[in-house]
């Protein structure tokens, strides 16, 4: 088991927690993992797939930072056995990989954030601290609100259609929950990425594209197993998006 460092009131900690790393390469294993401590952090430091994914299962973590290139298996696969043992943790893929596909590939398999190396250990830092502090006290007002069949239950996490409850990812239902706060309102790309994400995104958008697309596949099969009236994603032009409940007859199929 890692070890506990006792220091919170470190100026610069607002929440602390158990971070597990995936990460093969000797040098970037311990740069992070002693820059994690020093930030009052309790890590895990597993350096192969497996280990890491036995680790997630033996040890309750609140953030995962996963390599995409491991020795063993493919950070991917990882990052999609991880989420489906550990639906609640964050997971932040650590990718050499800038091409904008390896990312959506990453971010599909379960991820709900990316940084590419080299890490700059400022903006980690400020990655780490702004998804806890969401995990932690969330980042819409609680509440509890039906649009149609749709309910997004703030202080439980919870999202049913028809009262089946839909599996998301952390992202998929802060995303939804900012939408569904607000319906028949159009929200900004840069809104929704600032509220959902971080302050300080100043990466590809393509990360919300790819949330919203989970969430529309996700709410859209079990509507229509159920033929549940719910509201629909749909695209804003040039904007970006707002969360609408259409007639039942009108299609509903977002453009
Ligand atoms: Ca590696």
């Amino acid at each position: 088991m890692g070890q506990s460092f006792g220091r919170a009131n470190c100026k610069d900690v607002d929440v602390a927690s158990r971070v597990l790393l995936i990460e093969d390469d000797a040098t970037i294993g311990e740069v992070l993992t002693s820059s994690l401590r020093s930030h009052a952090h309790q890590v895990f430091w597993e350096r192969t797939g497996a280990d890491g994914i036995a680790r997630a299962a033996a040890s309750a973590v609140d953030l995962v930072l996963l390599d995409l290139g491991l020795p063993d298996i493919d950070g991917v696969e990882v990052c999609r056995q991880l989420r489906r043992t550990q639906p609640g943790c964050v997971l932040v893929m650590l990718t050499a990989r800038s091409a904008e596909m390896d990312v959506v590939v990453g971010l599909e398999a379960g991820a709900d954030d990316y940084l590419v190396k080299p890490i700059r250990l400022a903006e980690l830092h400020a990655r780490i601290r702004a998804h806890l502090r969401r995990n932690e006290e969330g980042s819409i007002a609680p509440s509890v609100r039906a649009i149609g069949d749709l309910v997004v239950d703030v202080p439980r996490r919870r999202v049913t259609v028809a009262g089946r409850e839909l599996r998301l990812r952390p992202k998929e239902f802060d995303l939804l929950a900012r939408l569904a706060a607000e319906p028949e309102v159009a929200h900004s790309r840069e809104t929704l990425m600032s509220e959902v994400w971080d302050e300080h995104w100043f990466g590809s958008t393509k990360t919300l594209d790819v949330h919203v697309a989970a969430l529309r596949r996700k709410i859209g099969e079990v509507a229509a197993a159920d033929h549940a009236h719910v509201p629909t994603i749909l695209t804003v032009r040039g904007h970006g998006y707002r969360l609408q409940l259409v007639a039942p007859d009108a299609g509903g199929t977002p453009p």
